[in-house]
């Protein structure tokens, strides 16, 4: 490591780690020592974003700092874990002290919403890529899985759908097209990891995931792992005043964002009839809007219909990198 890659990690980064007494040795030796409170399990994620791919050429950089965090915490949300600490893996293409501190800003304003501590990272030169590793803990076996969904279960969704998605349109449009509406960009470049819901749903929800791929991927990988289907209310998705706004409800975007757009990181999880009342009561608690948008039943698959019966045939399918 070169001496302005140095005071470039001192002053960007150690400088605002954020202390937690469970780091017993952070950032600056060669790897972060951590205390594992007694008894619990230890839960990791890492997600990476590259320029171009994940984001486009003008995400402003706090944005950046704010979302390569917040994809992770919202991995742990769908988990029911508490995040604890997390490692920067930052390639840039240069070292430029403005994008570092805007970067950095975005990055700890969050960490330090959810107590997270930075304890290490690493820095090299190349195209813009940002790693996080998030490591947090969950009480042993109550970790939220997407294996545990059961036939009967209420299917839930935090928040709301579709916003990401229509912000990410209009961004990309911006150029010929209108400015696209603040509360859409918004949703896109500063998502809202669900970690306190996750939290609360430890012990009562069956399953849960986070969606990043759009409702129908993402309810897709728990389907599978539950190995069971579900029946999907359309006309229930949570649409956020900015989409109706935005949106003609005569319009196939009315279906097609809130199903299958994806960097919402809201959270969809499945609870039984019984501990439903419960679940309703702690996101109320959290001021956290959660919509029952469906049920879990025995027949595999997702059938989509309206409130009067009629199916709704789905078109899109969520993203897929490799597709
Ligand atoms: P090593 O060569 O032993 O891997 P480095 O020289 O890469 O260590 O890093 C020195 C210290 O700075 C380590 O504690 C490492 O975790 C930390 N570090 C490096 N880059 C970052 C970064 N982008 N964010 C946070 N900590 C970092
Ligand atoms: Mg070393």
């Amino acid at each position: 490591m070169s001496l302005s890659e140095f005071s470039l990690i001192d002053r960007f980064f150690a400088a605002h780690a954020g202390s937690r007494a469970d780091v017993v040795t952070g950032i600056g030796d060669d790897a972060a020592v951590l205390a594992l409170p007694p008894g619990e399990q230890l839960v990791a994620a890492v997600d990476t974003l590259v320029e171009g791919v994940h984001f486009p050429l003008s995400t402003p950089p706090n944005s950046l700092g704010h979302k390569a965090l917040a994809v992770n915490l919202s991995d742990l949300a769908a988990l029911g874990a508490q995040p604890r600490w997390a490692t920067l893996a930052l390639t840039l293409p240069q070292a430029d002290n403005t994008w570092l501190e805007a970067f950095a800003q975005g990055f700890f304003a969050l960490a330090d919403a959810h107590g997270v501590a930075l304890v290490g990272g690493d820095t090299t030169r190349g195209p813009l890529t940002i790693t996080v590793q998030l490591l947090g803990t969950v009480p042993p076996g109550q970790a939220l899985l997407r294996s545990g969904a059961k036939p009967g279960d209420q299917l839930f969704v935090s928040g709301t759908l579709g916003d990401a998605g229509l912000g990410l349109r209009q961004s990309r449009a911006a150029a010929q097209g209108p400015k696209p509406d603040a509360d859409l960009i918004d949703r896109l470049n500063c998502p809202q990891p669900r970690v306190a819901l996750g939290e609360q749903l430890r012990g009562l929800a069956h399953a849960a995931i986070d969606i990043s791929d759009g409702l129908l991927a993402d309810l897709g990988h728990v389907l599978e792992q539950s190995q069971v289907g579900a029946t999907l209310w359309v006309d229930r998705l949570p649409r956020s005043a900015a989409f109706q706004r935005e949106v003609e409800v005569s319009s196939a975007d009315w279906f097609e964002l809130p199903l299958s757009a994806g960097d919402d990181y809201e959270l969809c999880f499945t609870v039984a009839p019984a501990q439903v009342e419960s679940v309703l009561t702690r996101a109320e608690a959290l001021s956290q809007p959660i919509t029952q948008v469906g049920e879990i039943e025995a027949k595999l698959g997702v059938r989509c219909c309206h409130d009067d019966g009629r199916a709704y045939n789905a078109t899109g399918r969520g993203y897929d990198h490799f597709a």
